[in-house]
C-alpha cells in the first residue's frame, strides 16, 4: 500500500512474539481463574493470535475505550465505549492491548477494573515504544519494543484504516503530517 514507508516488524517476527507470550501465559495462569480482555479496537488481531496460543481455559471479553479531548493527544481519562460483560470479581485479568505509548490509556483502566474486585490486573501489549512514556505502567508481558515512529497495520490504524495490513509498518510521514 502506497502509504506505507517501511515494514518494521515482519509477521514472522510477530508469530514467534506472540507463541512465547502466549507459552509464558499459559504456564502462569495453570489452574487459576483468568479473564482476558482485549481493548478494541487496535487489539483484536493481537488478541486473535494471542488468545490461539494459550492452552488454558480463558474467558475473554472486550472493552471499547477513548481519551476524552483532542484525540491526537492522550489524556489519560479514558471514556468507556464499551464495557466488558463479565464479573471480575475473584479472578485474574489479564488486559490486551495493541500499543503502549505514553500509558496513560492503560494506567487508567487498570486503576479502574482493579475497583471491581479482581484477584490481580496485569497488562500484555503486542508494541511497546518506552521512549514516549508519560506514566510509569509495569507490562507484566510485553512484545516488541518500537522507536517512536507511527505505525499501522496489525490491528493498527490510521484515520481507521490499514488495520488490515498483516506486518507493522511505518506510515510515510508525509501522510501522517498532513
Ligand atoms: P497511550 O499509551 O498513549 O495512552 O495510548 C495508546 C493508544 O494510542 C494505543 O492503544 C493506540 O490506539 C494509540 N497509538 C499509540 N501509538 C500509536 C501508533 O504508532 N500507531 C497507531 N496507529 N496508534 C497508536
Amino acid at each position: 500500500m502506497d502509504v506505507i514507508e517501511r515494514v518494521l516488524i515482519s509477521k514472522g517476527e510477530l508469530d514467534r512474539q506472540v507463541e512465547e507470550l502466549g507459552s509464558r501465559i499459559s504456564k502462569d495462569y495453570e489452574g487459576q481463574e483468568l479473564v482476558i480482555i482485549g481493548v478494541l479496537k487496535g487489539g483484536f488481531i493481537f488478541l486473535a493470535d494471542l488468545a490461539r496460543k494459550i492452552t488454558i481455559p480463558v474467558d475473554l471479553d472486550f472493552m471499547s475505550v477513548s481519551s476524552y479531548g483532542d484525540s491526537s493527544k492522550s489524556s489519560g481519562v479514558v471514556k468507556i465505549i464499551k464495557d466488558v460483560d463479565i464479573n471480575i470479581s475473584g479472578k485474574h485479568v489479564l488486559i490486551v492491548e495493541d500499543i503502549i505509548d505514553t500509558g496513560l490509556t492503560l494506567n487508567h483502566l487498570v486503576e479502574l477494573l482493579k475497583t471491581r474486585g479482581p484477584l490481580s490486573v496485569k497488562i500484555c501489549a503486542a508494541l511497546d515504544k518506552p521512549s514516549r512514556r508519560k506514566v510509569d505502567v509495569q507490562v507484566d508481558y510485553k512484545g516488541i519494543e518500537i522507536p517512536d515512529e507511527f505505525v499501522i497495520g496489525y490491528g493498527l490504524d490510521y484515520a481507521g484504516k490499514y488495520r488490515n495490513i498483516p506486518e507493522v509498518c511505518v506510515l510515510k510521514k508525509d501522510i501522517y503530517a498532513k
